[in-house]
């Protein structure tokens, strides 16, 4: 970090700053110019605040040259991390295929798209049991009995399941579940990520809405602070003025981050989009730029689905996305390093 003082800052006020961030143990180079001092700090300096520096009467301006999510950095983890989920794993080249309803509606409903999204290929079953839904009106997810009706797909198809946690007060009942999604509404909820850093269970972070890549990266910086390293990222849209699809892909987002983060990095064409002819181009050209995954959703009948229909695949167009999907794999982890 380099604080630029001040013109002529008072000695005794510099003195003081100096000899706070020793206490620190953070070594304070000082480099005197004609007419400007700047400090230049070494060490850990995770715990100071720049915007705090900057409210000082003698600072000018105070930078973060490190970046300020240190386990999350590529540059102090360089290898890639691979998560294990069940029998299978997310990054170190496995391309991680999440697949499944919105929201989980019956135990028929879940346990007949569980078995087609196998057969085609899928390495984990998605199904919303509490959902983030913008009308208080509307679906709300079966919750608790919804969980069972997944807990219980998991059992017939063993694929590992994802779902989401909306509040801490729910987490007692994601036991069996094998990776916890923080959907994007959640992903600035801090004392949420806090407790998901002490539960040694992977979890899935979605992009906010309106985050920035250093936004995401933060939120998992928190789940990491806790202990828990087995963090994984999902470009899932954002919002623009655009309004013929339901979000704007990122796509730039995912080398962007490929090369900011060792965490793993899938993406969710189904929310980006909004549209279910949409999802197929855009699960290919999240291949092509080196994503670790996708997170699509599929229903055995969109027309009728409680929530996201129209961006739902059927299972049979399901199975041809992962055609082409595994048609393109070879090339494109040739060409992005993955
Ligand atoms: C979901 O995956 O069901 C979901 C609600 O996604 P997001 O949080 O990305 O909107
Ligand atoms: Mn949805």
């Amino acid at each position: 970090m380099i604080i630029v003082l001040k013109k002529n800052p008072q000695p005794e006020q510099m003195n003081r700053l100096i000899t706070w961030l020793e206490s620190m143990n953070i070594a304070v180079h000082s480099i005197q110019g004609e007419t400007q001092t700047v400090l230049g700090l070494v060490g850990d300096t995770t715990h100071v605040d720049p915007e705090m520096l900057r409210a000082l009467d003698i600072v000018a301006d105070a930078r973060r040259i490190q970046e300020p999510y240190p386990n999350a950095s590529r540059r102090l983890h360089e290898d890639d991390t691979i998560i294990p989920v069940g029998d299978t794993q997310v990054g170190g080249g496995v391309f991680s295929v999440i697949a499944g309803p919105c929201s989980i509606e019956s135990e028929e409903q879940i346990c007949e798209v569980a078995r087609a999204v196998k057969r085609s290929g899928a390495t984990m079953l998605r199904g919303g049991a509490f959902k983030p839904r913008t009308s208080p009106y509307t679906f709300q997810g079966l919750r608790g009995h919804g969980l069972e009706m997944l807990l219980e797909a998991k059992r017939i198809t063993e694929l590992p399941v994802v779902t989401e946690i909306m509040d801490l007060s729910q987490l007692d009942l994601f036991d069996e579940v094998d990776v916890i999604q923080v959907g994007a509404r959640n992903m600035q909820n801090f004392e949420l990520l806090k407790e998901l850093g002490h539960t040694g269970k992977p979890i899935l972070i979605k992009r906010g809405l309106s985050s920035t890549l250093q936004e995401l990266l933060m939120s998992a910086e928190y789940v990491m602070a806790g202990g828990n390293d087995q963090i994984i990222l999902c470009e899932r849209g954002i919002r623009t003025f655009e309004t013929a699809t339901r979000n704007t892909l990122d796509l730039a987002a995912v080398p962007m981050l490929k090369k900011m983060t060792h965490l793993p990095v899938i993406v969710d064409p189904s929310h980006a989009t909004g549209v279910s002819w949409l999802v197929k181009p855009m699960a290919m050209a999240a291949v092509a730029c080196g994503a670790d995954g996708l997170m699509i959703e599929v229903h055995n009948d969109p027309s009728r689905a409680l929530c996201d229909g129209a961006q739902s695949l059927k299972p049979e167009e399901f199975d041809d996305v992962m055609q082409s999907v595994r048609a393109i794999l070879p090339y494109a982890f040739q060409r992005t390093g993955g």
